[in-house]
C-alpha cells in the first residue's frame, strides 16, 4: 500500500481516451470495497500529509497545511485526533474563589472525573439546602403558632415573609458553590477535535458571560458564567483552523501566546460586560495546532505565528491531482464506497457508476494523464449520483446515474457562467457566423471550472495625441490588453510599417465581467487588433483561447476543456487552442460531433483560421509570415 510508505508510484502512461477506464480488479459493487476502519488511512492521494500527520502525531508537533479546498485538509486534521492517545485526556472544572469571586479558580482532573465531582457537590448541596429548608420550615410554624396565639397575625406574617427571602438567599449560597464542568471528556473514545475555523474570539479564547442582575441575590455567580474556548476544547487533542490569514491579527496573537504557554485565562470578551471583570485561573489549552489555508494564507499569516507553527512542527503543500495509474484509479474505487458509506443512504455504485467518476477525475484535473484529489466536489458528485439512484428506487447507483448527476450538479460558478451565456444569448452580445471587423470570440474560464464565451472588440484610430498612441481598455482587460498588445506590437509595426504610437487602439469586452482569469485572452486581444487594423473581418463561428509570445508563438493556456465546451454550447464550430494543449483537451463525447479544435502554434495559423477569406486576407498573411521571419 502506497500511503504506507508515501511514495508515489511510478508513472505508467496511460492513452487519455475517452472509451475505457481499465481498473486493477473487478467488482460488481462498492458495497464489496473494504473501507479502512481509521480515517487516516481513507485518505487517498495526500502521502506526504498523511506521513507528516503521522509523524506529528506521534511527536506532537503542529502542522500547517497549504492548498486548494476540498483536497482533504480537514479530514487529515480528524484522523490526527484518532492517532493521539486519549489516556492523556482531563477534564477541567472551574471553581469559586471565595477570597475573589472575580479571579475563578481552574482545577484539571483524569477524564470522566469532572462529572463525578460536580455530581458529589450538587449531593452535598441539596443536603444542606434540605436541612436549611427544614430549619426554616419549623422557624416558620413556630412564629404562626405563637402568632396565632398571641394574637399579633400582621406581624407574623410579616416575620414570616422577611424570613423567606432572607432564606432563599441563605440556602442558595450552597448551590453557588458547585463548581462547573468547563470541558468534558466523559466517555470519549478519542482525542478531541474542534474546528474552530472563523470563530470569532470569544469562541475560540473563551469568554465570560454578562450578568444582567450584578448583585440582589439574583446574580449568578461569577465562575458559572465562565465558557471554555474552542482552545480549552481541543485541550490534549486537535484545533483545525482553515482560512487561517483571515483570523484577526489580535486573536492570532492569543493564539501564539496559547501556543506557547499551553494554557490562556478566560476573561469577558466584550469590554462594557460585567463578564470583562472576570478573569479565570490559567486554563489549560494544550492542544496540536492544525492551521490550513490555500498559499496567500502564508503572507497574511503573524509571521510569529507561522514561525511558531514552523518551528514546533510540520508544513505541508497538498496535492491537486495525482498520475493516473492503475494503482491511483484503485484508490478510486475505495474513494466512492468510503463516500457512499459515510452518506448511508444511497444505494451502492457499479463499477461502470465507478469508471464513470474516474473519468470525471480525469476531465477535472485538467490536465493529461491525471486524476484531481479536489475529492470534496468529487463527493458531491456521488451524492448526487445516489440520490438520484435512489429516487429512482434502483438497486445500485449506474452510470446513467453518473452522467445524469453531473448535469444537475453544476457548481454555483458554472450555474453563473450558464447564465451568463443565456443573458448572452438574450442580447445576442455574440455571433455565431459572419465575419465582423475587429471582433472575435475570446473564452475564459471563471471559478476555475468553468468556461465562457467572452467576445473582445476592438477599434483603431489615429492617436488623439499625435506623438503618443494609447491603449484603451478598462477594467482588468487593461493590464491583460497591454500585455497582449505590447507583444502584438512588434508583429504591428512590421506588417503594416507603423509605430503603435501613431494609433490608438481601444479595446473592450462585451458585456463587462468581473473575475475573469489570466492572459488565455491574448491571442485574442491581439486578432481583434490586427483585424480592426487591416479591416479584415473576422470569422464569428470561431472562438480561441492562447496566450502569446513576443515572437508571435501561441504559448499553452489552462481550461482548455472547460473552454471548448462553453463554445461548443454557445454553437461555436471552431476552436483555436494552443498546440502544447491538445492533449489537455477531455471534453464530453457529445461535444465531439459539434465542434472542430485548431491547435495552433503561432500567430500566423491564428489569423489562417480566424479570418474571412479574401484577397486581403492573403496578402496580410504573406505580411505576417515574414514580419515573423526572422530576418537573419
Ligand atoms: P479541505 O479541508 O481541504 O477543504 P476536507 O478535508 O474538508 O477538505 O474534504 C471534504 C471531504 O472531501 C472529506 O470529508 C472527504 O469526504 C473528501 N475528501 C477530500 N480530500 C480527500 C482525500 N484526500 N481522501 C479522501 N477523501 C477526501
Amino acid at each position: 500500500e502506497t500511503a504506507e510508505t508515501g511514495q508515489q508510484p511510478e508513472i505508467k502512461e496511460i492513452p487519455n481516451d475517452n472509451e475505457d477506464i481499465e481498473l486493477g480488479y473487478s467488482f460488481t459493487n462498492t458495497g464489496e470495497i473494504d473501507v479502512p476502519p481509521l480515517l487516516i488511512d481513507q485518505i487517498l492521494g495526500q502521502e506526504q500529509a498523511v506521513e507528516i500527520v503521522k509523524k506529528a502525531a506521534r511527536q506532537r508537533r503542529h502542522v500547517m497545511m497549504i492548498g486548494t479546498p476540498g483536497t482533504g485538509k480537514s479530514l487529515l486534521a480528524k484522523a490526527m485526533a484518532e492517532l493521539l492517545p486519549k489516556e492523556e485526556l482531563e477534564d477541567i472544572l472551574v471553581y469559586p474563589n471565595a477570597e475573589d469571586s472575580n479571579n475563578p479558580r481552574i482545577r484539571r482532573v483524569p477524564a470522566g472525573k469532572g462529572r463525578e465531582i460536580v455530581a458529589a457537590h450538587r449531593a452535598e448541596a441539596q443536603k444542606k439546602a434540605q436541612s436549611k429548608t427544614m430549619i426554616l420550615m419549623f422557624l416558620m410554624l413556630g412564629i404562626v403558632i405563637y402568632s396565632v396565639f398571641t394574637g399579633a397575625i400582621l406581624l407574623g406574617i410579616f416575620i414570616c415573609l422577611l424570613l423567606l427571602t432572607v432564606g432563599r438567599q441563605f440556602i442558595g449560597r450552597d448551590e453557588a458553590l458547585i463548581p462547573k464542568l468547563l470541558v468534558s471528556n466523559y466517555n470519549k473514545q478519542q482525542a478531541p477535535y474542534v474546528d474552530a475555523t472563523a470563530a470569532h474570539a470569544g469562541a475560540l479564547l473563551g469568554d465570560v458571560r454578562h450578568d444582567p442582575f450584578q448583585s440582589g441575590g439574583l446574580e449568578t455567580p461569577a465562575h458559572d458564567r465562565v465558557e471554555a474556548g474552542d482552545i480549552h476544547k481541543s485541550h490534549k487533542g486537535v484545533l483545525f483552523m482553515d482560512e487561517i490569514n483571515i483570523l484577526s491579527i489580535e486573536s492570532q496573537q492569543s493564539l501564539l501566546t496559547a501556543l506557547q504557554e499551553k494554557e490562556y485565562a478566560i476573561t469577558g470578551q466584550s469590554e462594557r460586560s460585567s463578564g470583562a471583570l472576570v478573569k479565570t485561573e490559567p486554563v489549560p489549552c494544550d492542544f496540536i495546532m492544525v492551521a490550513a489555508g490555500n498559499i496567500d494564507a502564508l503572507e497574511k499569516m503573524h509571521p510569529a505565528l507561522r514561525s511558531r507553527i514552523k518551528g514546533y512542527g510540520y508544513e505541508v503543500y497538498m496535492r491537486e491531482s495525482i498520475p493516473d495509474t492503475p494503482e491511483n484509479r484503485d484508490k478510486f474505487i475505495r474513494f466512492v464506497a468510503q463516500e457512499v458509506m459515510r452518506d448511508g443512504n444511497i444505494p451502492q455504485f457499479d463499477e461502470d457508476a465507478v469508471k464513470e467518476i474516474i473519468r470525471e477525475a480525469k476531465r477535472r484535473s485538467g490536465r493529461k494523464g491525471q486524476l484531481t484529489l479536489k475529492l470534496r466536489d468529487l463527493g458531491g458528485l456521488v451524492r448526487v449520483a445516489g440520490d438520484l439512484a435512489r429516487a429512482d428506487n434502483a438497486p445500485f447507483t449506474t452510470a446513467e446515474h453518473v452522467l445524469r448527476a453531473k448535469k444537475i450538479s453544476r457548481s454555483i460558478e458554472q450555474q453563473l457562467a450558464d447564465r451568463y451565456l443565456e443573458n448572452k444569448k438574450d442580447y445576442e452580445s455574440f455571433f455565431k457566423d459572419g465575419g465582423e471587423i475587429g471582433r472575435v470570440n475570446g473564452l475564459a474560464v471563471i471559478g476555475g471550472d468553468s468556461g465562457i464565451v467572452l467576445p473582445i472588440l476592438s477599434e483603431v484610430t489615429p492617436s488623439m495625441s499625435g506623438a503618443q498612441g494609447n491603449i484603451i481598455a478598462t477594467g482588468q482587460l487593461k493590464t491583460i490588453a497591454r500585455e497582449a498588445v505590447k507583444n502584438v506590437s512588434a508583429v504591428i509595426k512590421k506588417v503594416t510599417g507603423k509605430n503603435i504610437e501613431a494609433i490608438d487602439i481601444h479595446i473592450q469586452f462585451v458585456g463587462t465581467y468581473e473575475g475573469v482569469e489570466g492572459d488565455s485572452a491574448s491571442i485574442s486581444i491581439a486578432t481583434a487588433v490586427l483585424s480592426a487594423y487591416e479591416k479584415i473581418p473576422v470569422n464569428q463561428s470561431v472562438a480561441m483561447t492562447g496566450s502569446l509570445s513576443v515572437r508571435g508563438d501561441v504559448l499553452p493556456v489552462g481550461g482548455v476543456t472547460y473552454k471548448i465546451e462553453a463554445a461548443a454550447q454557445a454553437g461555436i464550430k471552431k476552436v483555436i487552442i494552443p498546440k502544447a494543449n491538445e492533449p489537455d483537451v477531455m471534453i464530453e463525447d457529445s461535444y465531439k460531433d459539434i465542434i472542430e479544435i485548431i491547435p495552433v502554434s503561432s500567430i500566423t495559423e491564428v489569423a489562417e483560421h480566424a479570418l474571412v477569406d479574401g484577397p486581403r486576407k492573403e496578402e496580410f498573411l504573406k505580411k505576417l509570415e515574414a514580419a515573423l521571419t526572422p530576418a537573419e
